[in-house]
């Protein structure tokens, strides 16, 4: 059982019936809250939990339950609408209680996967020990099968990991923030190095040691991270070398950004809000790092070492390098394809496919095969010919 103490309010009422939630049944429950499509709030007794449309591992998008165990939190990060400090009712589910609850919202068809996470409470260890509790409970118990995202707490062990390894289809530890100094500025106690890199790294080693049939489904989860990005005075050129290292050394499956908003109640609540286009360079940025071959040293850093606001990263590179030494699309290697755009992973795959059968003479052979080719225009030549130039959209 999930203890409660100081501010969490302990819920004292029996798991729902496996055919109800929160007393309504499945058809009740589907009638009140409606499809899957879309993101959207579930509410019932005042509890509140938001089912997002997210990419699984196997690449579709699901609605999954973002569930937190508790929302109660011994932590003091600054930026949390669930900082120790704040004055706030806190909510907390005993593991079989949330077990049971999502397992029946998924059996009336609301959600077809579940993100668990939890605030911290009387350690790291102890929160993880209840996590897993309650994935346990949900796999083994209520034998559900579907996508099952675990969170790593700060102050987790070895052997918890491994546990949740072999219960989730994706595991992660937020970093929020790109190295111990700016971790600092925002989550005083936590611990950059042990806390956080550290689970990191014992994901990766046991990916690599241990033989994947150990792993739920045969196979071991996939891993991601989080950076909370403009409230630590953090650069971009900070946020990617870190998210290029986290790639390489520990085989990240993503990095998500979060543009910063203050929170009523915390110490940052006067802290200006982040231009959320930041975020979205971010995330442009991170997937020509990790899906596009480029190097941190490709990206089109200003002087402030961030990333231009107004410009797509991939265009202002072409804009510097590839306008004077067009690509030729009929020769060109995947790797130097990737660098034009408009031509994504699979356009490239296209292109090469192609000009195995004859090559491709103007931008509508492009178009055919799914290039963007207005946008690859002028960048590219086609035989040794530049294509009719068109207005260029950042
Ligand atoms: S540990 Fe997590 S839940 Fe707790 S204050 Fe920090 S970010 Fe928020």
């Amino acid at each position: 059982m999930f203890e409660s103490v100081g501010e969490c309010r302990s819920e004292s009422r029996p798991p729902p019936h496996r055919t109800k939630v929160f007393g309504y049944t499945a058809t009740e429950l589907r009638d009140r809250y409606g499809s899957t499509s879309g993101m959207r709030w579930i509410e019932v007794d005042g509890r509140r939990m938001a089912i997002h449309l997210t990419s699984v591992p196997s690449g579709r998008r699901v609605p999954v339950l973002k569930a937190m165990l508790t929302t109660a939190c011994e932590r003091d990060c600054r930026y949390c609408i669930f900082y120790a400090g704040r004055d706030f009712q806190r909510i907390t589910f005993k593991p079989e209680e949330l077990a049971r609850t999502y397992h029946d919202i998924h059996r009336a068809g609301l959600v077809d996967g579940l993100f668990l996470s939890s605030g911290i409470f009387a350690g790291g260890t102890n929160t993880q020990n209840h996590m897993l509790d309650m994935a346990e409970i949900l796999r083994h118990k209520l034998r559900y099968r579907g996508y099952l995202h675990l969170k790593i707490m700060p102050g987790a062990e070895r052997g918890q990991v491994l546990q949740a390894m072999q219960l989730a289809d994706r595991v992660s530890v937020n970093l929020e923030a790109p190295n111990s100094k700016r971790l600092a500025c925002l989550a005083p106690t936590k611990d950059f190095s042990n806390e956080l890199l550290r689970p990191l790294r014992w994901i990766e080693e046991i990916r690599r040691e241990a033989p994947p049939k150990q792993g739920w489904g045969g196979r071991w989860p996939s891993s991601t991270t989080q950076f909370v990005v403009g409230a630590a005075g953090e650069s971009d050129l900070e946020i990617l070398t870190t998210v290029a290292q986290l790639n390489q050394s520990f085989s990240l499956s993503r990095a998500y950004f979060e543009a910063f908003t203050p929170v009523q109640g915390t110490p940052l609540e006067n802290h200006p809000a982040e231009d959320p286009l930041r975020q979205h360079r971010l995330y442009q940025a991170s997937y020509l790092l990790r899906d596009y071959g480029f190097d941190l040293e490709d990206l089109p850093f200003t002087i402030e070492r961030h990333l231009p606001i107004h410009i797509d990263p991939k265009l202002a590179y072409a804009q510097t390098t590839l306008s004077e030494t067009p690509v030729e699309i009929n020769r060109a290697e995947r790797e130097k394809l990737l660098r034009v755009p408009g031509i994504g992973p699979r356009g490239a795959e296209a292109i090469i496919h192609s000009r195995q059968h004859g090559s491709l003479r103007q931008l509508s052979d492009l178009r055919k095969i799914g290039v963007l080719a207005e946008r690859a225009a002028p960048y590219i030549t086609l035989n040794g010919k530049r294509p009719p130039q068109q207005l260029t959209l950042l």
